[in-house]
Formats: C-alpha cells, structure tokens, sequence
C-alpha cells in the first residue's frame, strides 16, 4: 500500500465495546458514525459527520448499544475492547446526579469531586466524562483543572475553571467562555508550593463566590482535576485541595495505597472511592509530556488548526512592568523584621528587560497596578517577547490581540516558545 494511499477501516461495536485508536504522527484520522449510536468521552457523535483527528490524538469510541464506524487515515493502532471501565465510571456519574436533585430540593450546595491518582491514569478523561454526561442532562457543573502540567484550560503552568453548559465538541473540546485562569509560572507545584496552594485556596474562593450567584452551577455541582503528584508534599497539596473546596467525594484513580491513606485522612463526611483505570489510557513519556506542553502554548497562539494569527507589536520598555513571582528562599537570619520565609514565595519580584527575558511565555495580569494583590489576581492571556532593542528601550512581542497590550503587568513563566512556523 503506497504511503499516500487512503485506509478505510469499519469497524462493528458490539453493545458496551470500545474501538481505540491513535493518530500516526504527521498524519490526520477522519472518523464517522455509520449506524447506530456512539460516544467519544461522553460527547455523542452524530451520525454521517465526518470528525478529523490529528497527528498523536488517542482516542476512545465507546457505545452503549453497539454501532458501526468507519476510520479513514493512518492510525497507529485501532483495535476493539470489551474491558472498559465505562459502567463503574456511569455510576460515578449516577450518583453525582442524585446527589444534585437531592441538592436541589434541599437548597444546598451541590457535589464536589476531587479526581486524584497518579500520571497517565485517565482523570482528565473522566472529568470529561462527567461534565459531558452533566451537561447532556441540562446540567451547568464548573470544571476546576489543578493540574499545571497540563493546564488544560489555558496553558502549562496555569490553573484554571470554566462552566460547563454544553458537551464538548468532539474535535476542539470544550467550549470556553469567560475561563477563570491564575498563573502559577511553572509545570509542577513542587516549585514553588507556598503559591500554589495559595492559589487553590484563592480558586476555591472565587469558585464559591460564583456558586453563590449562580444557582445552576451550584447546584451542578464542582469537578476538580489535579496532576500526578500523590507522594510527600504532593499528598499534602491534595488534601489540601479537598479541604480548600470542601470536596464531598474523593475519586482515586488505579492507586489503592492513596485510597487508604485518604481514607486514613480525610474526615468521615468525605467518601473515598477507588475507580479502575482503562485498559486504553496510553502512558506518555517525558518528551510526550513535554512535546504536548508545547503544542498547548502553540496552539494559544495559532489555534487548534493552525489557522489563528497572533499579532507582532513593539512595546516600550516604559509602558509595562515584567515581574516574576517568588524569590528564592533566604536564610530566616536574612529576613526583613516580621517576613516568613513563605513570604518571599509569593513576593513579586521585578525583571530587569534585558534578551535573557526573550521566548520566555509572560501571563498578562488583569491587575491594573501593583497596589493590587497581583499574585492573587487573574489573568488576561498571555505573550512573548521575541526582540529586545536596547537603544529603543522597547520589546517586540507576539500577542493573540493586537496593539496596545490590554493590560501593564506581565508575569514570567517557564514555559518558553519560539515561533518557527
Ligand atoms: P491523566 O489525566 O490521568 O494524566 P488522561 O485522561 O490525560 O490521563 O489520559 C491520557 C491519554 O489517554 C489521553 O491522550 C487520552 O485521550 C487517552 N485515553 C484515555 N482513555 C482512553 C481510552 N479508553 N482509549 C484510548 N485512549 C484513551
């Protein structure tokens, strides 16, 4: 068969199956629902549509009652299983949904779930999952993704929370109006985790404030997804976050030993469950970790198809303030009278405009000055500085928004992004 050649492939599903398969690279998987009724993660697909994966996409059909599909492209693999986790995982969903009637009629807050185990064992899956069964029952829960690995919001090295009022589009994901996104600046709360479980508390403070004067998405409840690190510290963070959200559901995914300890741990008014993970849920290595942190800030830039331009403008060196958060740690014989050595953690701490701050991803703050509580504030979006011009004292930078830059205050991140087309 000659590379440029077309495969098709139908594929039958019988009721309850899965056909995974995984998009070679530099290639794209056209994918359509010939009969029957099917669902990639929870979204339904609609019949005769033709949905287009791209190169390194991991993908799950599932049907409940059986269907036909048809695949056309390179896959790397695509093979039917009848192991899946989909009825533990629906009653998952079953019980949240009760637990929101019974919230309704109560007048209370409706359920919160913390998504916890470690890497690659399908908890952003299954948020999707649960928001997409939600929001197919007219439900509005709020998404909270922890997880700065991924930072599937925005981009690595941020948190963020949108509402969920429709399911997920099955090429382009959720629909995201208004997200609420905070910078935390690097891939792994390890660095610097003062901030960022100050930032989860000031998440879970914002997200009751909108629970509050919003009935729907109260009532609908909170989905938390967090990243990998359940060890030491990491564990601690993840109790914390339960704490800070007031979580009444813990779902551990794959790990039975965090079972135990969360149930040695937590208080009784929090049920621990313990959820399989899918046999289809593909590890990814650290070039793949870090290959799809890139794709996120690219796709930020130009979009999931390549077909978004952002903006080059200059700006005066005058005309903005660059700050990195969290200095590095002194010894307490060092600190000013009163300051605790967390404090500096989270103290904003001014860059000199120079090269070395060049392809660096900077957050635009939405804090109209540094009177504000910058470090607790929320973010705009995001730039890179792509020129240094000492003699002009001015930057050249690439924005999603043209010129001026909506707001003065930029913050550093590690992630890092040359535009090479
Ligand atoms: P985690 O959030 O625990 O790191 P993810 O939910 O991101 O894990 O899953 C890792 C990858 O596995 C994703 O690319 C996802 O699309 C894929 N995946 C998840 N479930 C399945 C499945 N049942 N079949 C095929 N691929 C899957």
């Amino acid at each position: 068969m000659g590379d440029k050649e077309e495969r098709v492939e139908e594929f039958q599903l019988e009721k309850e199956a899965e056909l995974r398969f995984e998009v070679e690279a530099g290639s794209t998987v056209q994918l359509e629902l010939v009969n029957g009724k099917a669902e990639v993660f929870g979204s339904e697909l609609a019949s005769g549509r033709k949905y287009t994966f791209n190169a390194g996409s991991k993908v799950a059909v599932f049907s409940w009652h059986g269907a036909q599909i048809k695949l056309s492209g390179r896959t790397e693999v695509a093979y039917i299983s009848m192991e899946t986790p989909m009825v533990v995982y629906l009653n998952a969903h079953v019980a949240l949904e009760q637990m929101r009637q019974k919230s309704e009629k109560e007048e209370t807050r409706g359920p919160r779930i913390l998504i916890v185990g470690p890497s690659d064992v399908g908890k952003s899956t299954l948020c999707t999952l649960l928001l997409n069964y939600a929001s197919r029952m007219g439900r509005a829960p709020m998404m909270v993704d922890l997880d700065v690995g991924q930072g599937q919001v925005s981009i690595p090295g941020t948190m963020g929370a949108y509402v969920v009022e429709r399911p997920s589009d099955i090429e382009e994901g959720f629909t995201l109006s208004a997200p609420l996104v905070f910078h935390f600046g690097h891939t792994s709360p390890s660095k610097n985790l003062t901030l960022y479980n100050l930032l989860v508390s000031r998440m879970a403070d914002v997200i009751n404030m909108k629970c509050d004067s919003f009935k729907k998405v109260n009532h609908s409840g909170v989905i938390v997804n967090t990243g990998g690190w359940v060890r030491g510290s990491g564990y601690d963070s993840l109790k914390h976050a339960a704490g800070s959200f007031e979580v009444d559901v813990i779902a551990v995914m794959d790990q039975e030993r965090l079972y135990t300890e969360l149930k040695r741990d937590m208080p009784d008014f929090v049920k621990i469950i313990l959820l399989p993970k899918s046999g289809g849920v593909v590890e990814r290595n650290q070039t793949a970790r870090s290959d799809a942190r890139d794709a996120k800030v690219r796709e930020y830039f130009y979009g999931s198809k390549n077909t978004l331009f952002p903006h080059t403008f200059e700006v005066k060196v005058a005309d903005i303030k660059i700050y990195k958060i969290g200095a590095p740690n002194l010894p307490d014989s060092c600190l000013p009278l009163g300051m605790k050595p967390q404090d500096n953690k989270t103290k904003l701490v001014p860059l000199t405009p120079s090269t070395s701050l060049l392809h660096h991803v900077f957050s635009v703050s939405c804090a109209d000055s540094t009177d504000d509580n910058v470090v607790e504030t929320n973010i705009v979006g995001f730039i890179v500085f792509t020129e240094f011009n000492q003699d002009k004292q001015s930057f050249t930078v690439l924005s999603p928004s043209p010129h001026p830059l909506p707001k003065n205050i930029l913050l550093q991140t590690d992630m890092q992004f040359m535009d090479i087309q």
